[in-house]
């Protein structure tokens, strides 16, 4: 079995759930005591978090680079990485490391497509609804991929960064974004990709009307498959 180095802490809440979602696809897929081979790197999500406000994605690179090299010299024979955001700074980390990074947008794509799905709503943090990192990679694959309005997108930022991160899980936000996702509907989305690592704390298949596709699920088990499979 391969080893997964794991970057995680952004934030901590949604890493729990990679490690968990690891060890269970593991176990599922080899039975008995099996479980997953993990390094894992965990940054302080404060400093991230403030140099992403700050505009400082140099940093965050700084950061992430150097947390991948250890994961590499530990010896993880791949790379997760355990948000959507950061995914913007693949091209910056991969410069400094030999194993690869299994990307969280062709993990996702994937499986949407396999559903034969072909027009997604997509909800994250600002930065990857208004970027093309992680949606530029999905509509390569593909697929069709829209987000919601100014206003809408603010909203779900809010509720990432304010309440999921910092593990507060509220009744009216998840009102919030079944009113999005409703309205995502409307505009002729098939699915709903949860393109940030939280969001699945707060909805799920019984919030929405359309198919879920939780990143953070889709990338734990393609990393399990991986790991197991080579
Ligand atoms: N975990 C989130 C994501 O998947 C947001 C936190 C971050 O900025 O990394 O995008």
């Amino acid at each position: 079995m391969k080893t997964i180095g794991l970057l995680g802490g952004m934030s901590w809440e949604s890493t729990v759930l990679y490690y968990e979602l690891l060890n269970k696809e593991i176990a599922g897929q080899l039975g008995g005591f099996h479980s997953a081979k993990i390094w894992m790197y965990n940054v302080d999500f404060a400093e991230l978090e403030e140099n992403m406000s700050q505009g400082n994605w140099a940093g965050n690179a700084a950061i992430l680079s150097d947390a991948a090299q250890r994961l590499e010299s530990a010896g993880a024979d791949f790379i997760v990485i355990a948000t959507n955001t950061m995914h913007k700074l693949v091209p910056e980390i991969e410069k400094h490391i030999r194993i690869p990074i299994l990307h969280i947008a062709d993990a996702a794509a994937d499986r949407v497509r396999k559903d034969g799905i072909r027009r997604v709503g997509f909800l994250g943090t600002r930065f990857t609804m208004t970027q093309d990192f992680v949606i530029g990679r999905l509509k390569a694959a593909g697929l069709e991929v829209f987000v919601p309005d100014e206003s809408d997108i603010k909203r779900v930022d809010d509720i990432i960064f304010r309440e999921l991160c910092l593990g507060k899980v509220r009744d009216a936000s998840r009102e919030e974004y079944q009113r999005i996702i409703s309205y995502m509907k409307d505009r002729g989305a098939e699915g709903v990709i949860l393109g940030c690592t939280e969001i699945g704390m707060l909805v799920g298949e019984k919030d929405s009307p359309v198919p879920v596709y939780d990143t953070t699920v889709i990338h734990a088990q393609a990393a399990a498959r991986r790991a197991i499979e080579g």
